[in-house]
């Protein structure tokens, strides 16, 4: 079975164990407590945790898909990692289900392959360990179609640490129970270390009634697919696409939508600028041209320029 399957569904089953796989390195990284920190910029620390944890996801998924163009936040990294390391197995379940059609051709040279091995690297500092996820976004020629959004200090009800979900545009998603954001309310998510004026501005429009300020893009869309968000905001350049093509796919997979400010679709080919200049908003279950057209256009304008 699992030669014969589409590459999208391998590269799938593949990235869900890579992702386990690094979540245990991050938690590992952070129990042996010298986390080795580099700031990359402002409010922008990288960590051992996420140099290993790289390490793990590309040198895994380059040698099982040498065709596929793999791109990582933290740049090129050193590919010879012990065996302990490379992930050899797929994820069984997964691949037992059928490839939505549109996607079953799909050639190892039609991917991209966006890894952020350690979102929310800020708070894992700063001891926000919820906020932490391992996302693998897989993008088909321009669109981010698939994504793996790992958990690695989720506790399960039965203490275990961690979980694993996911989402293939025209299959679903799975790992998580999907409900909507109380009707009545408006709840943002939004930064809680990127903010400024403009992006300030863009929140005023809103009538929320509460505003949650937590860190990465992946944990902001978990909050939107649990129903503890109705949108997600951010309306400042910083995102890069190794932060939101797999929280877009699997948003999409599960109806929603997560688009720049301007309510257009990022590109994901292997050739576009890394930083998504128009930000970000998100959401599922609402209108979305409407939560566009709520932020000013001057506003709009402004972010990115
Ligand atoms: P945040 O919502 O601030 O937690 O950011 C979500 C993701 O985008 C994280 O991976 C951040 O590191 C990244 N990010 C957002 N804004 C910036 C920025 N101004 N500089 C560097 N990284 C940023
Ligand atoms: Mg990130
Ligand atoms: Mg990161």
């Amino acid at each position: 079975m699992a030669s014969t399957a589409p590459v999208i569904m391998r590269i799938m089953a593949s990235s869900i164990q890579t992702a386990k796989l690094a979540g245990g390195i991050i938690r590992d990284v952070l129990k042996q407590g010298d986390l080795g920190i580099v700031d990359k910029g402002k409010n922008d620390p990288q960590t051992e945790a996420d140099r290993s944890a790289q390490r793990c996801i590309i040198a895994s998924l380059t040698k099982k898909f040498p065709g596929v163009k793999i791109i990582g936040e933290e740049g090129g990294s050193d590919l010879n990692v012990c065996d302990d390391w490379l992930v050899e197995d797929l994820d069984e379940e997964f691949l037992q289900k059928s490839c939505p059609a549109e996607w079953r051709d799909a050639k190892p040279e039609d991917f991209v392959i966006w890894v952020d091995p350690l979102d929310g690297t800020a708070e894992y500092t700063q001891g926000y360990v919820e906020h932490v996820t391992v996302l693998i976004g897989i993008a088909v020629k321009d669109a981010a179609v698939g994504g793996i959004i790992h958990q690695p200090f989720y506790q399960q009800p039965d203490g275990e640490l961690g979980r694993t979900i996911w989402g293939l545009k025209g299959l679903g998603t799975g790992g998580f129970t999907h409900s909507l954001a109380p009707p009545g309310e408006f709840i943002i998510t939004t930064t809680r270390s990127h903010s400024n004026a403009l992006h300030q501005q863009a929140l005023n429009a809103f009538p929320a009634t509460k505003i949650l300020k937590v860190g990465g893009a992946g944990f902001k869309v978990l909050q939107l697919l649990e129903g503890k968000a109705h949108a997600y905001v951010f309306a400042t350049p910083g995102c890069k696409k190794w932060d939101t093509c797999a929280p877009e796919a699997v948003l999409e997979a599960q109806g929603g939508f997560l688009t720049d400010i301007n309510g257009k679709n990022y590109s994901y080919n292997a050739d576009v600028e890394h930083v998504n200049r128009q930000g970000v908003l998100a959401s599922v279950g609402e209108n979305h041209s409407e939560l566009v057209y709520k932020i000013p256009r001057k506003v709009r304008e402004a972010v990115g320029v």
